[in-house]
């Protein structure tokens, strides 16, 4: 392994070298001794460090402020005074205050010559994947949480976290005007009105408020505008409304605004179209995949950026926008990656489309630089100051540390809500089940604590409640994923634990695969998280982490995801849109020739390419499907093979979650025979998703069949959408309604005709070995065919948790990777 990472080395491949250090780092924790960790949290306590400004910092605070404050009203007069408009950069020069160092911890504190030449010895300990996730796993089984100290609780939270730093408050807006002549028509107007009122105020306190004109006025100068400002400012929700205000959205154009994850853009949409009075869906809509919540009359639509990347498809000059704003920008994900090189095109021969990139963090020169020294409008922020603390040691089971410190907080701290940081749906799940336990022991002793998950398959319903305010007396805790990092903002957090993890997905060019993994976060998104805390007031921020782990651990900037991706989907979509040069692309950050060329080849596999690199009428069919490439190309088999009704349900089953059955507790036996009844015969995990669909239909489409069968009926609901929307595409793309009535070898080799490269055949101790990556695989537990493992299977992914898993596994005869990919299998004699 040493040898390979040194070859890297000299190849200039960092990314091996940042794998071996995430893993040393991981063994250091497996290193703790658990035992002290066990009696600490049994105490119920956890030690913080307090980061100490020092006398000059908080002197230096001082005079800011006072600054502030002597230069403030001028600045207002000065902003009404002409006919001109400045960039808020003037706003900080009068104020003499620089915004990045204002509120930040200050990072200059941090370097350390010694530790970074400590770092870069570390590079040399290596640590398997396998054990890396071992220790994640039994961490996670390890969970248990504060036995036999029910008695003690109410008074006997011991809490060691003090206030060490006395803070300046620095306040840096005015804020509203308040509205004087309200209070004697209150009464007479309807509860709906004064909730529109206060909604109005509410906007006019948002700090980009201040900046309204004079952003719209950069907006009409400039084509192309980069927007910069601090989480919360009303980015998202108010700049679309001042450009429909302000006539974009005339002479029926619409003003588009691309979000990363389709919750924000759901619940951006719904809060937008509350503020306009509308109704969800009319002026104010949403896209996300699968999911099309706008029509004729919407004019403000969010979307994710993957859906605007597939819109280029219809429309590839994007005419029906007037602006188009790549939002959240600084996440740099895939689709927004190739979004801004697509957009960038389209403002060179559209000169009446207005592109904005906004973006929550401070370093937008690079984006200016990418956009062609577009330039930047900042909006000051409103941050107050955050109190850091860190745990003096390392929390090995950082579950259970988080538990114990939501409690902690909850009975010492004065009133404020909780936002914990966690990586998954299962994390939340386990998290919110250990704090419901905890809270039922100690009963009425304490206050109210309400539990507010969010995650992105939180069924809509429940989304919104994180928004809702927090009853008097209780308080209210959020468990988020890294959504709440700066896709949304929740009003009143004043306390933030942060574990400093996140799953991330990361790619392995060598073998073509790609997984996700729980991964430390970088230094940017621990500060991005900590922020959260200080959007209201003062705010504190507690890291399961030492300083010493944030200081050398942990890298300053998350790798852009294009440059951890397979690169299949986007290769393939870029190529149906006529761009076939991929390696002159402008990307802001190029992919590795290295994962281009793997994709192109897993593109020709497909049969989606020629061998000249030309799409070929399947890869244009396969483009059309909102799918990965892989189950895109079943689709267009399924109709060689006669069965293209099955696979379309198949497909629409695997792409609406996980979540097919679920097993309660109490009728675990029941749960599993009806689970077994559909996978009678030994038929593999598709075809069996497969029987649940068509059972479900024959009953007519009932929840109380879902009941029976232990069934997730949510997640059928929306297999059934998905499935109306492939068979419209089926339509689109000329593949003919057949049904294969019963040829299950038929389903199997579409399958395999889509999945062939993940092929795996068993040995003799029972693992399976993947026939392509020589990577060693288990079926997972959940499989129906766990219990009858055949020779050779095909399965449709890999989840890494104690093991490398496969999910969803069919028998397959391995005849059929020659027949079906004779270029991928060939024989090497
Ligand atoms: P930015 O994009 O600059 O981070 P946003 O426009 O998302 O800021 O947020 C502005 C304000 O709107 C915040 O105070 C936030 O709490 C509020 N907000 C956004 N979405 C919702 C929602 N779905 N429900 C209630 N409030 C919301
Ligand atoms: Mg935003």
């Amino acid at each position: 392994e040493l040898a390979r990472l040194s070859e890297a080395m000299d190849r200039g491949d960092t990314s091996e070298l940042r794998t071996a250090s995430r893993h040393a780092y991981l063994e250091k924790r497996k290193k703790m001794k658990v035992e002290e960790m066990r009696d600490e949290i049994i105490d119920n306590e956890l030690i913080f460090d307090g980061v100490k400004m020092t006398n000059a910092e908080e002197e230096e605070f001082r005079r800011r402020k006072e600054i502030y404050e002597l230069v403030k009203d001028r600045v207002g007069k000065d902003a009404d005074a002409g006919d001109y408009y400045r960039m808020p950069e003037a706003y900080d020069a009068a104020e003499n205050v620089d915004q990045a160092k204002r509120f930040a911890v200050p990072r200059q504190r941090y370097h350390d010559p010694e530790a970074s030449a400590a770092r870069d010895g570390k590079r040399s300990s290596f640590f398997s994947e396998q054990e890396a996730w071992e220790e994640q796993q039994i961490r996670k089984s390890r969970l248990h949480f504060g036995s036999g100290d029910g008695g003690r609780a109410g008074g006997g939270y011991e809490l060691v976290l003090e206030d060490v730093v006395d803070f300046v408050k620095s306040t840096v807006q005015s804020g509203a005007e308040p509205d004087g002549e309200m209070d004697e028509l209150a009464e007479a107007v309807d509860a709906k009105v004064k909730l529109q009122r206060e909604l109005q105020d509410e906007r006019k306190n948002l700090p980009v408020y201040k900046f309204k004109d004079d952003l719209l006025k950069a907006i009409e100068k400039y084509q192309v505008l980069i927007i910069v400002g601090e989480t919360g400012s009303g980015k998202t929700t108010q700049i679309p409304q001042y450009l429909h205000e302000a006539g974009y959205t005339a002479k029926g154009k619409k003003i588009a605004c691309t979000q990363p994850r389709r919750v924000a853009a759901m619940s951006v949409a719904a809060r937008v179209a509350q503020e306009l009075g509308v109704k969800l869906g009319h002026e104010v809509g949403y896209s996300i995949r699968f999911e099309d919540c706008t029509s004729d009359k919407t004019v403000i639509k969010y979307m994710t950026d993957g859906m605007l990347l597939r819109e280029f498809l219809g429309e590839p000059d994007l005419a029906s926008y007037s602006v188009v704003i790549v939002d959240e920008a600084h996440e740099r994900t895939l689709s927004t990656d190739v979004l801004f090189g697509l957009v960038k095109d389209i403002a060179r021969f559209r000169p009446d489309v207005k592109l904005l990139i906004s973006s929550a963090t401070l370093n937008a020169e690079r984006f200016s630089d990418f956009f062609d020294e577009a330039p930047i409008f900042k909006i000051p922020g409103r941050r107050y100051k955050v109190d850091i603390h860190y745990t003096t040691a390392l929390e090995a089971d950082y579950i259970a540390a988080a538990v114990v410190t939501v409690l902690q907080l909850h009975v010492k701290q004065p009133a404020g809500d909780i936002l914990l940081f966690l990586t998954g749906q299962e994390e939340i799940e386990t998290v919110e089940e250990l704090l419901k336990q905890k809270m039922r022991t100690v009963g009425s002793k304490i206050a109210e604590l309400v539990i507010c998950p969010i995650y992105a398959n939180l069924p809509t319903e429940l989304q919104a409640k994180i928004f809702e305010p927090t009853p008097e007396g209780a308080r209210k805790v959020v468990l988020a994923t890294n959504i709440a990092e700066t896709s949304l903002t929740i009003d009143g957090i004043k306390y933030v634990i942060d574990p400093g993890f996140c799953k991330l997905k990361s790619y392995n060019p060598r073998t073509g695969m790609e997984s996700l993994r729980v991964e430390p976060i970088s230094k940017a998104s621990a500060d991005q998280r900590a922020g959260r805390s200080g959007r209201t007031g003062p705010g504190k921020c507690f890291r399961l982490f030492t300083e010493y782990n944030f200081r050398h651990d942990l890298d300053d900037d998350t790798v852009p995801e294009i440059q951890r991706s397979n690169l299949a989907n986007v290769v393939l979509r870029l190529k149906a849109l006529g761009i076939n040069d991929l390696v002159g692309f402008d990307f802001m950050d190029p992919p590795a020739s290295e994962a281009l060329l793997k994709a192109l080849e897993e593109l020709f596999a497909l049969g989606a390419l020629n061998s000249r690199g030309e799409l070929t009428k399947t890869g244009r069919r396969m483009a059309e499907f909102p799918l990965d490439p892989m189950l895109s190309k079943a689709i267009v088999a399924s109709e060689k093979y006669g069965c293209s009704e099955e696979v379309v349900t198949i497909a629409a089953m695997l792409s609406a979650g996980n979540a097919v059955f679920y097993r309660p507790k109490d009728k675990l036996v029941l749960a599993d025979t009806a689970r077994q009844a559909f996978h009678a015969g030994n038929v593999g995990d598709h075809v069996a998703l497969l029987n649940v669909y068509s059972a479900w239909r024959e009953s007519g489409y009932s929840s109380q069949w879902c009941r029976e069968n232990f069934v997730q009926p949510r997640t059928m609901k929306r297999a059934r959408d998905v499935r109306d929307q492939l068979e419209a595409l089926l339509e689109r793309v000329e593949i003919e309604h057949c049904s294969g009535a019963g040829d299950l070898d038929g389903i199997r080799k579409a399958v395999t005709a889509g999945y062939f490269r993940n092929a795996a055949r068993r040995q003799k101790d029972g693992s399976y070995r993947a026939v392509k990556s020589r990577q060693t695989v288990f079926v997972h537990p959940s499989s129906g065919m766990a219990d009858v493992p055949p020779a050779w299977v095909v399965y449709h992914e890999l989840v890494l948790t104690s093991k490398e898993y496969m999910r969803q596994v069919t028998e397959l005869k391995p005849e059929w990777l020659l027949e079906i990919a004779p270029h991928y299998y060939q024989r090497k004699d």
